[in-house]
């Protein structure tokens, strides 16, 4: 979608870090990391946050979380860790495209800000 930063990460018409690609999901190192490791994983298609979820994409979101598994193993990270979906304003939703925070690699506090 045009002018989303996220399209443009797939698309690779922006530079990221990938760490993670195939033909669905793409995940890289968020630019202002919170923890140790922090990376957004995020689908290709521009769907705008949770609320805006099909039930034919459905399927995606557990391919994100196996995505976000394999990751916690590669970075060793499985003392802890941590997948986020900002859903809205209030939440912290700051990129209009959908995509879920792995963080970890030190101790997080709950509850969440
Ligand atoms: P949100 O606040 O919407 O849940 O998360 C958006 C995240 O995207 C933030 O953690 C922010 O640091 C990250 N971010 C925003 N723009 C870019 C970018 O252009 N590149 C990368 N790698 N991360 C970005
Ligand atoms: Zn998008």
């Amino acid at each position: 979608m045009d002018g989303c930063i996220f399209c443009k990460i797939a698309e690779k018409k922006l530079d990221s870090q990938i760490v993670h690609e195939d033909s669905e999901v793409i995940a890289f190192e968020d630019m202002n990391p919170q923890a140790p490791v922090h990376i957004l994983i995020v689908p290709k298609k521009h769907i705008i946050d949770l609320l805006h979820l099909s039930s034919t994409d459905e399927g995606l979101i557990g391919k994100i979380h196996s995505v976000a598994k394999r990751i916690a193993k590669e970075r060793k990270i499985e003392k802890g860790f941590r997948i986020i979906c900002n859903c809205g304003e209030e939440a912290g939703e700051s990129v209009g495209h959908l995509h879920f925070h792995l963080l970890g690699g030190r101790r997080l506090e709950w509850p969440p800000g």
